[in-house]
C-alpha cells in the first residue's frame, strides 16, 4: 500500500495549516487553516487548494484557532461534502470562530471596495462571507478524547490532548497497510506544561510518523511565574502613571488565559483592582463556550468551578459587546485594563484603542501573543516609531511592552522532549507550522537525536515506509 503525505499549507510559514494524508482508499485532510498575510496574497493564497475539494474523504480539524480551521468555507464553496471531524469543544467554538472570520472579511472588502468604487475599479469580493461560514458548521461530526473511530477501511482516527487551547486535539491516524499497521501523529498545535487553564499535553504511544509545530522551534519561554510577575509590575508602573493598559490578545485561550492571570492577582493584592473591560463580542462568546465546557479544564479549574465560582468573572469586568459601550471608554481617564482583539492588530476594535492610547507616554500596550511577520501587532513588539492605523500616521509615545512567556505554544526544549517521547518506533519526524528560521534550528536539534527529521516545502510529497 501507498501512503503519501501532502504539506499543502503551513509548511515553512505559520498560518493556513493543511495537509493531505492518502492511502490506497482514503484522502484525508488535516486542517483546513487560513493562512495570513497581505490583502492580495491572503486572498491568492486562500482561494486556492492543491489538491481536489471533491476527492476528500475526511478533513480532521486539531483545534479552532483560524490558522487551523478558517478556511473550511472555502472548502466547502469549492464542494466538500465529506464529514469535518474534531471534539465537540472545537465544533462548538468553531460556531462563533467561523462566522466572525467571514465578517471580518465582509468589512474588509467594504472598505476596499470603497477605494475601487472612487478609482473606478471593479468590485471584489470577500473569499467567504458570515452566511457560507455558518453553512460549514452542518458538515461537523465530533469525536471525544481517546474514543478510535473509523474514517474509511483502512483509517482509524484517536483524538489526544496536546494541551495548546480548550478542546485542541492531536488526531492519531492508525493505517491499516499490507504489512499491518502504521501510526501518524498530528502534533499542531503543541501545548505546554503546567500553565493555567489547561491540562498538560499527552503523548501518544508507538509513533511511526509525527508532524510537529515549530512556532518556537528555537526560542524559549520563561516560566508562568515569571510571566504573572512581569503581568503585575506592568499594571503597577501604569497605575501609577495614571495611564491605560491596552491589551491585543487572540480572542480565543489568551483572552481567557489573562483575565484569570489578572483576576488571581488581584485577588492575591499583588495588583490594585482596577477596571478591567474585555471589548471583544468574539471574546465575550468564547468565554461563553469555556463555562459551558468547564469540565475539559485542568484539575485546578475545575475545582474552582465546582465551588460555584468563575474564573473569568469578578465584580470589576465589564464584557462589551455594544460598539457604544466601547466608544465611551475612549472618554474614561482613569487607569483601567481594555482587552481587545485581534490579537495581531490587523483588525478589530483593538485598533480602536490604539489609536486613542497610543500617543500618550502614561499608557502601556502590552503585548501577550504571537505577532506574526508583516502584522502591525509585529511592528509595534519592533518598535516602530511611527505606525498607521486606518490610514493615519500615530507617533507611538506609550510603552510597549511584550511579554512572551504566555505563550500556549511548547518552546524549542518543550517541542525536543516531546519527540524524544515518542518511543523507539518513531521513522521520522515532519516539521511544520513555523518561519524557516525556527523550523530549521528545531531540525538540527531533532536531528542531534539521531532521527529523520525533514522541513518539507509547500506542496512537498512524502511516501512513507510501513
Ligand atoms: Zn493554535
Ligand atoms: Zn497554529
Amino acid at each position: 500500500m501507498t501512503v503519501t503525505i501532502k504539506f499543502c499549507g503551513g509548511a515553512r510559514t505559520v498560518t493556513g495549516s493543511m495537509h493531505l494524508v492518502s492511502t490506497n482508499k482514503a484522502n484525508i485532510l488535516l486542517d483546513c487553516g487560513l493562512f495570513q498575510g497581505h490583502r492580495d496574497e491572503f486572498y491568492a493564497v486562500n482561494s486556492n487548494f492543491s489538491f481536489d475539494p471533491q476527492n476528500l474523504d475526511a478533513c480532521v480539524l486539531s483545534h479552532a484557532h483560524i490558522d487551523h480551521c478558517g478556511n473550511l468555507p472555502t472548502l466547502i464553496k469549492k464542494g466538500y461534502r465529506a464529514k469535518i471531524y474534531s471534539t465537540s469543544v472545537t465544533r462548538d467554538l468553531c460556531r462563533y470562530m467561523l462566522p466572525d472570520s467571514g465578517h471580518i472579511q465582509e468589512e474588509d472588502i467594504k472598505y476596499v471596495n470603497k477605494i475601487n468604487k472612487r478609482k473606478g475599479l471593479p468590485p471584489r469580493f470577500p473569499l467567504y462571507t458570515k452566511d457560507e461560514a455558518e453553512v460549514c458548521l452542518k458538515y461537523f461530526r465530533t469525536v471525544e478524547y481517546h474514543k478510535r473511530f473509523s474514517l474509511s477501511d483502512d483509517v482509524d482516527l484517536t483524538f489526544f490532548d496536546p494541551g495548546h487551547i480548550l478542546g485542541s486535539a492531536i488526531p492519531i491516524l492508525d493505517l491499516k497497510t499490507s504489512k499491518g499497521s502504521m501510526r501518524i501523529a498530528y502534533a499542531v498545535d503543541l501545548g505546554r506544561y503546567d500553565i493555567p487553564l489547561l491540562r498538560d499535553p499527552e503523548v501518544p504511544k508507538d509513533i511511526d510518523y509525527l508532524i510537529i509545530e515549530s512556532t518556537y522551534g528555537g526560542r524559549t519561554h520563561g516560566s508562568m511565574e515569571k510571566a504573572e510577575k512581569e503581568l503585575a509590575t506592568v499594571i503597577n508602573e501604569t497605575i501609577k502613571r495614571r495611564g491605560k493598559i491596552i491589551i491585543p490578545s487572540f480572542a480565543l485561550e489568551r483572552t481567557q488565559l489573562v483575565i484569570f492571570c489578572i483576576s488571581e492577582l488581584m485577588r492575591k493584592k499583588k495588583i490594585k483592582k482596577i477596571p478591567i473591560f474585555v471589548d471583544s463580542p468574539l471574546a465575550v462568546n468564547i468565554t461563553k463556550v469555556f463555562r459551558e465546557n468547564w469540565e475539559y479544564f485542568d484539575d485546578v479549574t475545575r475545582k474552582i468551578f465546582l465551588t460555584g465560582e468563575d474564573p473569568f468573572g469578578c465584580d470589576n469586568i465589564t464584557y462589551i459587546t455594544d460598539v457604544e459601550d466601547s466608544k465611551k471608554l475612549n472618554t474614561e481617564t482613569k487607569p483601567m485594563i481594555i482587552i481587545s482583539a485581534s490579537g495581531m492588530c490587523e483588525n478589530g476594535r483593538i485598533l480602536h484603542h490604539l489609536r486613542n492610547n497610543i500617543e500618550n507616554p502614561n499608557n502601556t500596550i502590552l503585548i501577550v501573543g504571537f505577532m506574526a511577520k508583516d502584522t502591525l501587532g509585529r511592528r509595534l513588539v519592533e518598535k516602530v516609531k511611527k505606525i498607521k492605523i486606518f490610514g493615519q500616521q500615530h507617533e507611538v509615545q506609550a510603552n510597549v511592552v511584550a511579554i512572551n512567556s504566555f505563550s500556549s505554544h511548547a518552546d524549542a526544549n518543550g517541542l525536543v522532549d516531546y519527540v524524544k517521547s515518542c518511543g523507539d518506533r518513531l521513522k521520522q519526524v515532519f516539521i511544520v507550522h513555523g518561519e524557516e528560521e525556527q523550523s530549521n534550528i528545531l531540525r538540527k536539534n531533532i536531528k542531534k537525536l539521531d532521527i529523520k527529521v525533514q522541513v518539507p516545502a509547500k506542496n512537498d510529497i512524502v511516501f512513507l515506509k510501513s
